[in-house]
Formats: structure tokens, sequence, C-alpha cells
């Protein structure tokens, strides 16, 4: 079984080949492609929409198995915001860390002045396995991380408060603090972060479901 992973980002595509090496799969990114394609819109209103959007553009244009995820951060006290627009929530356009500050602090802004209690929240990643010759993705799954964002007062830089607590990962990471761990995902190295993470949730599943799959079909072909 060969599958395509919508990302070309190498650090991705190594987790989820760490994650899927009992499943047996072949797993190549899109920088393996002789080809290069448009990335697609990414216009729809849920993680699980947009995962399989992406999935599906994919293995229609490379006719190949291909999964793709989509991810981000709800808080409860903002309806869920924000949500499928985590990547871009404060407008601001620029080098990534510089566009993650910018959002950090939209939020902190957002939320100024309310207790713990009431900063609770989640990331979420969907991911989706698209067949091309099916109309319905083969799978679909989601994995989740809870915790609560940071308050002003608990963020290190008190003059850069976007700067939440904490050097490693990326996003929200500084200003996403989990309780059980007492830290923010940004104060997890690599592998520790991987083993709590939503993304790390959905892969495994994704896996686990991969396996069961593959068993189907050997039973199918005796
Ligand atoms: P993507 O789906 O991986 O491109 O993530 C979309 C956006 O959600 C990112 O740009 C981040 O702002 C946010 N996000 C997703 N996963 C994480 C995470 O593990 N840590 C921090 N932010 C995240």
């Amino acid at each position: 079984m060969k599958i395509l992973v919508a990302t070309s980002n190498p650090h991705k595509l190594e987790e989820i080949r760490a994650i899927m090496v009992d499943a047996e799969a072949e797993i190549i990114s899109l920088n393996d492609l002789a080809l290069e394609f448009p990335e697609p819109v990414e216009d729809q209103d849920t993680f699980e929409g947009n995962a399989v959007l992406k999935a599906k553009y994919y293995a229609e244009r490379t006719q190949m198995l291909c999964m793709a995820d989509d991810s981000g951060l709800e808080v409860d006290i903002l309806n869920g915001e924000p949500g499928v627009l985590s990547a871009r929530y404060s407008g601001k356009v620029g080098p990534r860390k510089i566009v993650d500050w910018a959002n950090n602090k939209l939020l902190l802004q957002k939320m100024k002045g309310m207790a713990p209690s009431k900063r609770t929240g989640r990331f979420v990643c969907a991911m989706a396995l698209c067949d091309p010759k099916k109309d319905k993705p083969l799978v679909e799954v989601r994995g989740t991380i809870e915790g609560r964002i940071l308050t002003l007062d608990e963020c290190d830089d008190v003059v850069r408060p976007e700067k939440g607590k904490g050097d490693n990962g990326f996003g929200y990471d500084p200003i996403f603090f989990v309780p059980g761990l007492g830290m923010t995902t940004a104060e997890l190295t690599a592998d520790q972060k991987n083993r709590v993470s939503h993304r790390g949730a959905a892969a495994r599943e994704m896996a686990r479901q991969l396996v069961l799959i593959q068993k189907t079909q050997m039973g199918e072909k005796k």
C-alpha cells in the first residue's frame, strides 16, 4: 500500500512515518512527486471538511491513496474561535514567528481578564484518507488535546505576553497550558509533544484503521 501524505513539511512527514510503522505502508509526500500542484483553497468551516477537501484534491490529481490533515485551536468561551482560521486569525502576513505572535496577541487580548477556569479549549487535528476511485473518504479520524489559554500574568514577558511560556513548538503552543502536565505545549520536547498531541492521537488512530483495512483486504484475497 502506497500513501501520499498531502504535506511538504519534512517534520510532519517523519512524525507520520514513525507513527505509521505498523501499517506497513510506503509513505511519500508532495516533495516526492515529479509534478507540482497548486494548493487547494481550504474554505470549509470544519477541520474535517478541510482535511477531506485536501485529501480528495490530491487523490484525484495523482490517482493515489492520499492522506491529509487540518488542525487548529478551539476556545470554548469564544464559540470555538480561532477554529479553522487558526493560522490566519490576526490577518497578519509574514514570517511564521511574526504571524504566530500576532495570533497569540489577539487571542490574549480577546480573553483579557477572564479567569483560568473560563479559558478552556483544545487543539484539534482531523485526518482523512481518500481513495481516488471512491466518493467517500476511506477513513476519517480526529485527535484532540485539552488545555487552557495562559492568563497575561502567567506569560514570561509582561511586555510581550504573546511569547507565552516555553521555546519549543509553534503557533499557539507558548500560550496553550495543559493542566495535567503543568506546562505549556511549548515547554515539551518534540517527542513528548508527539505522545500527547492532537496530531499524534489522530495519526495513531489512522494507523490503527489502516491495519484493520489491510487485514480485511488480506482476508478478502484468501
Ligand atoms: P495546520 O493545519 O498544521 O496548518 O495548522 C493550522 C494552524 O493551527 C497553525 O498555523 C497553528 O496556528 C495552529 N496549530 C495547529 N496545530 C498546532 C500545534 O500543535 N501547536 C500550536 N498551534 C497549532
